[in-house]
C-alpha cells in the first residue's frame, strides 16, 4: 500500500492528473490524495496517513509548492517530493533542487510526470 499526495490550485489540471494516476494505479494498491494548496496539503501531509510522495505545483493561494516543499523537508527530510509546473516556473529549479526535489516536469506533459513517479515509486 502507497499513498501519493497530489497539490496544485487549478481543478481542471489537479482532475487530469489524478484521473492519470488512477488509471494508472488503481490495481496497484496505491491511493490517490489531492489539496488545492500548500496548506491542505500540510494538514494530509501532518496527518495519519503517510506519504510515499508528493507531486505539487509551485504557484498557489495560501501556500506555493516551495513554502510547502521546505515545510515538508523540515517535518521528513527523505520525503520525495517532485514538482509538475508551467514553464515560467523553471528559473526556480536551483531552489528546488537545492530542497531535495527528485524531478520538475513542466506541464502540461502528464505523461512525463507519470513516467518519473514510476521511478521514484520503485
Ligand atoms: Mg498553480
Amino acid at each position: 500500500m502507497k499513498n501519493i499526495l497530489v497539490v496544485d490550485d487549478e481543478l481542471d489540471i489537479l482532475d487530469t492528473i489524478i484521473d492519470t494516476f488512477e488509471i494508472e494505479f488503481e490495481e496497484r494498491n496505491i491511493m490517490i490524495y489531492k489539496a488545492a494548496n500548500g496548506v491542505e496539503a500540510l494538514e494530509l501531509f501532518k496527518s495519519d496517513i503517510v506519504f510515499d510522495l508528493i507531486v505539487t505545483d509551485i504557484n498557489m493561494p495560501e501556500m506555493d509548492g516551495i513554502e510547502l516543499t521546505q515545510y515538508v523537508k523540515g517535518l521528513r527530510s527523505d520525503m520525495p517530493v517532485i514538482v509538475f509546473t508551467g514553464h515560467g516556473d523553471m528559473e526556480e529549479q536551483d531552489k528546488l533542487t537545492a530542497l531535495g526535489v527528485i524531478a520538475m516536469i513542466k506541464k502540461p506533459y502528464v505523461e512525463d510526470l507519470l513516467e518519473e513517479v514510476n521511478n521514484s515509486l520503485k
